[in-house]
């Protein structure tokens, strides 16, 4: 299990000590807020190579949906992983199709990378082995290519300048290294170019009316959990100004829309 060795520090502004939340902390798991910024994340986050094989995306997102019990005697899991799929692209496509319509885009933590169509060009990285062989495969076929590893890792492999956009769907929130990954996006970035963010909104209401049981605590794969105030500054600091897209539902929103555009260009 894990040890003391696995603890790390606020992923937002690397202050050490932080104060645990015990109600959302279920054994043995460790929530709690920075004492200097405030932000909340998984203090005690599992490994990237525990996480590759064990805790893949297509794997917890099928045990949260039959933990919930949802549809449980009425569709097969692969059924249900299909419809959620299909369900979870028309959302995507919508979102940030007004901003990319061409050009070179990448989709960090791309899963079998269905998102990104033409005339984009696809490229991607992702950590789950199995989904990377499928991106990989699909992506090259259109003229990009997905790569294997994490995201805060993998995002320097790519030329600097190249990136007319950057995606980071439903992503950010499982990235134990937010800073690299941001700093990472700018680098790849062209100067024109934008980075589409979707994270949890931990300051929604429904989260604090419903508190531990709220839909957006995954333990262990969400370690970060974002206001849009921690947003913007994690943002800001790796060189980006934040424009809020979800404007009018945010404080009701279970998740938090941005777009990010470099701030010294
Ligand atoms: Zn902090």
């Amino acid at each position: 299990m894990l040890d003391d060795s696995t603890y790390r520090a606020c992923p937002a502004c690397e202050h050490e000590n932080a104060s645990r939340i015990a109600a959302y902390s279920p054994d043995p798991w460790d929530m709690v807020a920075c004492d200097n910024c405030g932000f909340v994340y998984l203090r005690n986050a599992p490994d990237y190579e525990v996480l590759e094989e064990d805790l893949a995306w297509e794997k917890t997102y099928v045990a949260k949906k039959e933990s919930s019990g949802a549809g449980s005697t009425m569709f097969s899991p692969l059924a249900r992983r299909i419809r959620n799929a299909l369900k979870m692209r028309r959302e995507k496509t919508a979102s940030f199709r007004r901003w990319f319509n061409d050009g070179h885009v990448l989709d960090i933590g791309c899963g079998w990378g269905q998102l990104i169509q033409p005339p984009m060009t696809p490229y991607g990285i992702e950590l789950s082995t199995g989904l990377h062989r499928i991106a990989d495969e699909r992506m090259r076929d259109r003229g990009g290519f997905c790569l294997h590893g994490a995201g805060a890792e993998r995002i320097w492999d790519f030329d600097e300048g190249h990136f007319d956009g950057v995606i980071m769907h439903s992503y950010l929130e499982h990235e134990k290294q937010v800073m690299d990954v941001l700093k990472g996006a700018h680098r790849a970035l062209k100067s024109t170019g934008a980075v589409f963010i979707r994270v949890p909104n931990f300051g929604s209401l429904n989260r604090r009316v419903i508190g531990p049981k709220w839909c957006g605590f995954r333990y262990p794969d969400h370690v970060n959990y974002f206001t849009l105030q921690s947003l913007r500054d994690v943002a800001a600091r790796a060189g980006f100004t934040t424009e809020l897209v979800n404007k009018f539902t945010l404080p009701v929103d279970d998740n938090i829309s941005v777009l990010l555009r470099k701030s010294n260009s």
